[in-house]
């Protein structure tokens, strides 16, 4: 081929392809030494360290570390790397890249304490849960002087505030994994890091740090897997001024509608809803007890059900004060602060009201206590309007409007949608505020260092329309990463005619093809059915499994359920509620309702509505007027999009973090656990590109550009591409370490760095 392409005719012979890893697929087919260190299968996924006695070819009798001997199938076996990369920093290091191997060393460094490791051009981080010493000023310090570079959060921070600086660029630092694996409180690590490189002294700095403690109050959780689960995802755009110190930032979330915060009025046992709930019952001082008119968690039904308010060596009292701590150094003032917590409280008595069953289970009534008398208080509505919005609905007949009384299950559902509403609506709020206090000044003529944090892949044990949203981002996400790492570099090496032999990775498009592809994907036919009055869940399901049993990331299943093939595995899904929640329904009643409190802020939640979604006379559901607006799951993948677009836009860094077991425990690590998620973010194949790949890219006429000087006198006849041979030879840049690609050249890892050195030095 290379000889037909005259572009390729001044080609080093030896450039094709004499430099190839051997990688673990490649040992297995190569007969193995004796003595040779290698992994023996014991089975499944279980590996065992032992040495190979002998081989027949076909079989080899081992030597296990236990000092047993097992005779196994030679495919069973994988090389082992020598003990002296037992702690490489980087995966790419090893001699043998297998799944064994990868894991060993991991393993081996979470043993020391060392969680952190590269793997290719990705930051593993291994959750330590405990507190090790390896953050704070001295360590800032010796990062930001180079005087240290192992893998660190705050080796990616810097390298990306140092490429912001000198190539003024936009850059972000994607952190992803699963629930409880540690995202955010890396997300903290890399935010701190820049602050002390960005920090001008300042109090915009401490306020940036401030507003996570801001929106884990109100946006984070205790569920089965984490202590502390983000339930929204988070981007936060830190600005840098010409100077590149910190003049603003801006947070943009990414959450589900009103409708998919069932946590706020509906738990799991042993989950608790958001912790603000219970930071201000325990923290709140007395004076603010008394106006909020608050008891204890305990009371409130939407806390109770679980039968779970605390959390071990969490103290929510002490919480509650660096929240106001908080608060007040982004400005938020006393006053502002005091509505919120008005809200919260509200949302709590809310979840108190009940309701009396009258005439032949026919009509119900609000039972008339302290709680809708508390709850109309807060919220600064007149009681009775609180209770008829509750109780009762308008309804067209012909060109009169009349009003029917509700049934229990409506009247409920009425008051649960009303407290949910509330509580996103003061989130929003919250953001809000928290973007104009940050908001850049007038120095704003750097860029930026963006830093996402979404919420990680979820299959619990029953997974609904929330799970669904969160997977799908999560499956956007992972494309993102692919393209970015894997498919990229490699098409680009294709297109550019370089000898590349292909590493193949887990494309994920079917599955997100599953989801959007139009008009008979999982989201088309969702919202397509969210528009028809007498669509069900069970219609809907059983229409999916009519036009989507296709796919082979799809089965439909019993009941209302069906499956959907992950890339990070497999979840089923209850489509219980899916269409309701998709539509997000929210009656015109409630809405009026926050339009007549006298409360400054659910007075404030009310227009906000009216202006984006019209009133739908045509009712959607059992004659009842709602507002019609675009469905949460295309607004959801619209807020996605959006975000996955910006981060295109700039210079990308990534981190995986990997939760080394299940019960958020230090010092242990399962090698099951970890591996499911490694292969879950494809780090092997992101590794062996970067180990066979070419890190460091250069036009022709770039390079030519910049280096033939070094060369002394040219002949002017000489074309591009032998003056880049000529450069080349001379500085002894072997053949083997790059390549010639159509447009560009590509360099293995620290050959720009020699002629560097050696243009330095002219
Ligand atoms: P979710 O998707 O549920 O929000 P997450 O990936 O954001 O999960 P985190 O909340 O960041 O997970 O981490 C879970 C817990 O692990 C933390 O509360 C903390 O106890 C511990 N942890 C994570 N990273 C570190 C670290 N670098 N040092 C010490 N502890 C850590
Ligand atoms: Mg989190």
């Amino acid at each position: 081929e290379d000889e037909g392409n005259p572009k390729l005719g001044h080609v080093a012979p030896g450039s094709v392809s004499r430099f190839r890893e051997l990688t673990a697929d490649d040992a297995m087919g190569r007969p193995m030494k004796k003595k040779l260190r290698v992994w023996c299968r014991r089975h499944d996924d279980h590996w065992e360290s032992g040495q190979i006695k002998s081989n027949s070819g076909e079989k080899a009798l081992v030597l296990l570390l236990d000092g047993s001997a097992v005779t196994v199938p030679t495919q069973d076996l994988l090389p082992a790397n020598p003990h002296i990369l037992d702690e490489v920093d980087d995966l790419a290091q090893l001699s043998y890249l297998n799944e064994p191997s990868v894991l060993h060393n991991l393993q081996y460094r979470y043993s020391q304490d060392i969680i952190y490791s590269k793997a290719g051009p990705v930051l593993l981080a291994v959750n330590p849960f405990k507190s090790v010493q390896m953050y704070g000023d001295d360590i800032v310090t010796a990062y930001r002087k180079n005087l240290l570079d192992s893998p660190h959060v705050y080796a990616t921070a810097d390298a990306a505030y140092k490429a912001m600086i000198a190539d003024e660029e936009n850059q972000s630092i994607i952190i992803s994994g699963e629930s409880g694996a540690g995202k955010t409180e890396t997300a903290k690590i890399a935010m701190q890091y820049l602050a002390a490189l960005g920090g001008g002294g300042d109090v915009i700095e401490s306020k940036i740090m401030q507003t996570s403690c801001i929106l884990e109050a109100f946006g984070n959780a205790k569920t089965a897997r984490n202590n502390n689960s983000s339930r929204f995802g988070k981007l936060i755009e830190i600005h840098f001024s010409a100077a590149g110190k910190i003049c603003g930032a801006k947070i943009q979330t990414c959450k589900h509608a009103s409708n998919g915060q069932s946590r706020v009025i509906q738990l799991a046992p042993g989950e608790r809803s958001y912790h603000i709930f219970y930071q201000l019952c325990s923290g709140a001082p007395s004076g603010l007890r008394g106006r909020l008119r608050l008891r204890v968690a305990s009371e409130y039904n939407y806390l109770n059900q679980s039968e779970c308010l605390e959390i071990p060596n969490i103290d929510d009292a002490q919480k509650f004060h660096d929240l106001m701590g908080a608060l007040d150094s982004i400005r938020i003032c006393k006053e502002d602060q005091e509505h919120a917590f008005e809200m919260v409280a509200a949302v709590l008595w809310l979840g108190n009201i009940s309701f009396l069953v009258t005439d032949n289970q026919k009509h119900i009534e609000v039972v008339s206590d302290e709680a809708v008398t508390n709850a109309a208080a807060l919220m600064g509505c007149i009681e009775q309007d609180l209770i008829l919005t509750l109780s009762t609905r308008r309804v067209r007949a012909g060109k009169d409007e009349v009003t029917k009384s509700l049934t229990l299950e409506q009247a409920i559902a009425t008051r649960d949608a009303l407290a949910k509403f509330i509580y996103v609506s003061l989130f929003d709020w919250l953001v809000e505020k928290i973007n104009l206090s940050l908001s850049k000044g007038k120095d704003n003529m750097g860029c930026s260092v963006s830093i996402l944090d979404m919420c990680g892949f979820e299959s619990l044990k029953k997974n609904s329309f929330e799970q669904f949203c969160i997977n799908y981002a999560n499956e956007r996400l992972q494309q993102h990463l692919n393209q970015h790492l894997v498919k990229h570099e490699q098409e680009e090496y294709e297109l550019d005619g370089i000898d590349w032999k292909k590493v193949d990775f887990e494309d994920n498009q079917e599955c997100i093809d599953l989801f959007e592809k139009k008009p008979i994907g999982l989201m088309p036919i969702l919202d397509e059915l969210s528009n028809l009055p007498k669509a069900t869940d069970l219609t809907f399901s059983a229409k999916l499994k009519h036009h989507l049993s296709n796919n082979p990331c799809f089965q439909g299943e019993r009941g209302g359920t069906f499956r959907i093939r992950h890339h990070a595995g497999e979840v089923l899904y209850d489509t219980e509620k899916f269409l309701e929640k998709n539509r997000d329904p929210i009656h015109s009643e409630i809405i009026e309702l926050l339009a007549s409190c006298t409360g400054r802020l659910p007075q404030s939640f009310a227009p906000q509505l009216k202006q984006s979604q019209s009133l739908d006379s045509a009712s959607v559901q059992s004659g009842m007027p709602v507002c019609k607006k675009q469905s949460v799951a295309t607004a959801f993948k619209g807020q996605l999009v959006k975000l996955i677009q910006h981060l295109e836009s700039t210079k990308q860094y990534f981190i995986c973090c990997i939760r080394p077991n299940s019960k958020q425990i230090p010092g242990a690590f399962e090698k099951d656990i970890a591996l499911e998620q490694l292969r879950c973010c494809g780090i092997l194949q992101v590794v062996r590109i970067s180990k066979s790949g070419y890190p460091a890219q250069m036009t022709h006429q770039e390079f030519i550009r910049r280096y033939v000087s070094l060369l002394g006198e040219t002949k002017d006849c000489q074309d591009p591409l032998s003056l880049s041979i000529a450069i080349l030879q001379k500085f002894g840049i072997l053949p083997e370490m790059y390549q010639v690609g159509y447009t560009k050249l590509y360099f293995r890892k620290g050959q720009i760095d020699v002629l560097e050195d050696v243009r330095k030095q002219v």
